[in-house]
């Protein structure tokens, strides 16, 4: 159908064309002839005038001068009357004009006959000629023809005058020929008439050649333009089902994703908890769940890669469909960076790299702009550098430079000692799906579209991307970023910015328990609802779950519910609907119920639209434990929530244990970041920190009674990086203190702080034995060493 119109719609535009190029034609070749059919009437009545003066110059010439001067009225019959006048008579008898006679000019002006030829009526000798204007020059000696018609006795007359001269040059005489004005107008007319004629022929061909030529050419130039046009139509309705596709499969693909690794979060804890719980009898369950936890991290590294292309793709979807957007809103700079860094970390240490945000302490820490996507622009080319560098460094450099309009250009330089790329590579790197390199990079995860990504969604920022790179040697990759600054505070240390969070933060995992509480979790997705009831039952509220929107509603006009996780798609009736109904049933004992929004959508700006859609909050999946307590206990009535702690008593519980930290100058929130919120992870480092200070202090001590800068430097170095892993971070700033005085050999700043760092590091230390009396004990902790990081990783 559509093509069918289409094809319609082509000839008739054809025709259009057509038409329209005739109507061009016409209306200049019209204008054409008009001037020159004027131009040919003023050459035609010149050409007869000129016949005309012709006979009379032909007439004239042939008249004796000193016989008509001195011609008067006496002389009429005598011989030199005779002898002019048959003359005259020749002219009359043998062309076409109507009369032929003398005329002169008395001594008053006047003009009179001398001899006329009409043998009817003839005029009289000194009978006045009518006076024109060509008269009265050819008395003045020149020849000449009226330019418009007269009227006398005899009729409606064009005359040509000649003027006779006598002997001495005078004018003698003028002979005049009359040409009747009907002779005169019919010559015109039919010399008009043919030069019309060819005229209006010329036209006629040339429309009918032009109308042949257009037929010939435009009809077969519309008909590709519109094979092109239903081709562009065709391409474009494909790359939007392409793009539709790609956001609809995205979006599906990232809920098994969240299920996956929700219940490998279950797994991974209820192994660690088992492995731990086991005696030392039971070797092999021991060494089964070891293997069990191992897989189970293998599914999570997968899981989280998988998520992360498939996140590359609704990007990727977004930008080529134009529906990439940036959401901008206050953000801490500084809290953004240690994300960052938290994110990278990791994987830097796996790959015994050494890792250092190196940010200018002095930026102001307010600043507006789309911060999930900076830090996703940050992160990407990060990962990159760890994922192409094999040995060595990944190190960013963060500077900014303000500007009066209470701005600042951001500049992040991303240096690493990797593979490096080739100079006639470096344009590739921002084109869709370009990866270098396969044959080396094979074992290297990537969809080549996270610098295109980047790259896009830094012109929209209205910043850029540069790179440059030495192959073999290493990369450098510097983006800037023009941000609002909104609070002029120097940022300080990054590090500690998300520290100030966690620690205003209502607690962590399973921080709370509320057993009266009651919940309603509502998923179309019934390992979704397995999942939030497993990260949640350790809170022993009391979960109920619905799979539709409709069950929810029914649900929820029964039971007056504490809180209601939504998930959002769902069949038949969604989250916003389902939102709806609950708000909206009169007497509904949820009706006021917080709703708190579960999706997968979790593009930048999702959290306002659904807060506008009437939702309390909104949760991103995949959840976690960590995120899902601390957005449900925002929302849970005080006295139905107990903390753990103050229930159990009796031994030290772990979070009296922090409080003790925390006194030490450890902030352990931080520490529990970089054991990934385990607890039991956390717990281990700890330990292993607190068993290595004895030899540590003492390597310390013997480089500085030495003067070994080179090994000060080394210990130093693993002091602040340990120490910044258990949250230590006071003593961590110290130490890199320590370290960049050794390696500038300023032995003065040496000895000035070398003992307040190492009373901070024995301070800090036996907090942590206070608190776990276990690192004193000598066991084989094997299991545990392997979470614990390399020394001096990061
Ligand atoms: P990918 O997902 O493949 O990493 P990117 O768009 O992020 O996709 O990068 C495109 C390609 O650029 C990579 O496949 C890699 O070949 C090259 N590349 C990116 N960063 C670096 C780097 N720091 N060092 C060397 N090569 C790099």
């Amino acid at each position: 159908m559509l093509f069918g119109k289409d094809s319609g719609s082509k000839s008739s535009l054809s025709t259009k064309i057509i038409i329209m190029v005739e109507i061009i034609l016409l209306i200049t070749s019209v204008m054409f002839c008009s001037v020159s059919v004027y131009m040919a009437r003023v050459g035609i009545r010149k050409a007869i005038q000129q016949r005309m003066l012709d006979i009379a110059n032909c007439a004239s010439g042939s008249v004796n001068g000193d016989e008509l001067a001195s011609l008067k009225e006496t002389d009429i019959g005598g011989d030199i009357y005779s002898d002019l006048y048959k003359t005259l008579a020749v002219f009359r008898d043998n062309v076409e004009l109507e009369y032929v006679y003398s005329i002169k000019e008395e001594q008053d002006g006047q003009f009179i006959f001398t001899i006329d030829t009409d043998p009817v009526n003839p005029g009289g000798y000194g009978d006045a000629v009518k006076y024109t204007d060509a008269l009265a020059k050819a008395a003045s000696g020149q020849a000449s023809v009226d330019e418009v018609p007269y009227s006398d006795a005899w009729g409606e007359f064009y005359s040509a005058y000649s003027p006779v001269f006598d002997s001495k040059g005078n004018v003698a005489g003028i002979i005049a020929v009359d040409f009747s004005a009907d002779w005169f107008d019919s010559q015109l007319t039919s010399q008009m008439r043919s030069t019309v004629l060819s005229y209006a022929v010329i036209l006629l061909l040339s429309l009918l050649v032009a109308a042949l030529l257009s037929i010939s050419t435009v009809r077969p130039f519309v008909k590709m333009q519109g094979q092109l046009l239903e081709e562009k139509v065709r391409a474009e309705s494909a790359n939007m089902a392409k793009s539709d596709f790609l956001a609809n499969m995205s979006h599906e693909i990232r809920t098994p994703i969240n299920a996956m690794l929700g219940m490998n979060e279950m797994i991974l804890r209820e192994g660690r908890k088992t492995q731990d719980s086991l005696g030392c009898d039971t070797d092999s369950m021991r060494k089964s769940l070891k293997d069990i936890i191992s897989y189970s991290v293998d599914v999570d590294n997968a899981g989280h890669s998988l998520l992360s292309l498939v996140n590359d793709i609704l990007d990727f979807s977004k930008i080529e469909s134009g529906r990439m957007e940036l959401v901008e809103a206050p953000y801490r700079l500084s809290s953004m960076l240690n994300e960052v860094f938290n994110m990278i970390m990791f994987r830097a240490r796996d790959k015994g790299l050494e890792f250092i945000i190196d940010a200018d302490r002095t930026l102001p820490d307010g600043l507006c702009g789309d911060e999930i996507r900076i830090r996703q622009i940050l992160t990407n080319i990060l990962s990159n550098a760890v994922k192409y560098t094999e040995q060595g460094f990944v190190r960013m450099t963060l500077r900014g430079e303000r500007h009066d309009d209470g701005s600042i250009l951001l500049t992040a330089r991303v240096e690493d000692s990797g593979i490096g790329i080739k100079d006639e590579d470096i344009e590739k790197l921002f084109t869709r799906f370009g990866r270098l390199e396969l044959e080396k990079n094979s074992t290297v995860e990537g969809t080549g579209l996270g610098l295109v990504i980047t790259k896009r969604l830094l012109s929209d920022m209205g910043g850029g991307i540069s790179v440059d790179s030495e192959y073999g040697k290493g990369s450098v990759f510097t983006v800037t970023i023009p941000q609002k600054i909104v609070n002029d505070a120097p940022m300080g240390d990054y590090s500690s910015g998300t520290d100030k969070e966690a620690e205003q933060s209502t607690g962590s995992r399973e921080s709370f328990r509320a057993p009266s509480a009651r919940i309603l979790a509502v998923d179309d997705t019934k390992v979704n609802l397995t999942v939030v009831v497993s990260l949640l039952k350790n809170t022993l509220m009391q979960i109920d779950t619905a799979m539709s929107g409709a069950e929810a509603v029914a649900m929820a006009k029964e039971t007056e519910y504490d809180v209601i996780l939504m998930d959002q798609r769902m069949p038949e009736m969604d989250g916003t609907e389902a939102l709806d109904r609950i708000r909206s049933t009169p007497d509904g004992k949820s009706r006021k119920s917080p709703v708190i929004c579960l999706t997968a959508d979790a593009v930048a700006g999702a959290r306002e639209r659904y807060i506008s859609e009437g939702f309390s909050e909104y949760l991103t999946k995949p959840v976690n434990s960590y995120g899902l307590e601390k957005m449900i206990i925002r929302f849970l009535p005080e006295e139905k929530t107990e903390r753990t702690a103050s229930k159990e008593g009796g031994p030290v519980s772990e979070w009296e244990g922090f409080d003790a930290l925390s006194d030490a100058g450890i902030e352990p929130r931080t520490g529990m970041r970089y054991s990934e919120n385990d607890e039991e992870l956390y717990r281990s480092v700890l330990v292993d920190y607190a068993r290595a200070f004895a030899e540590k202090s003492e390597c310390l001590k013997r480089s500085l009674a030495d003067s070994n800068w080179n090994d000060y430097m080394i210990h130093a170095h693993s002091v602040k990086s340990t120490s910044k892993l258990i949250g230590a971070m006071t003593l961590s700033l110290q130490a890199a203190e320590l370290e960049a005085a050794a390696k500038a050999g300023d032995k003065d700043k040496i000895a000035r702080e070398h003992d307040p760092m190492m009373k901070m590091y024995e301070k800090v230390c036996r907090a942590i034995r206070l608190v776990l009396p276990e690192c004193e004990m000598e066991e084989d902790d094997s299991e545990i060493l392997e979470f614990i990081p390399k020394e001096g990783g990061t």
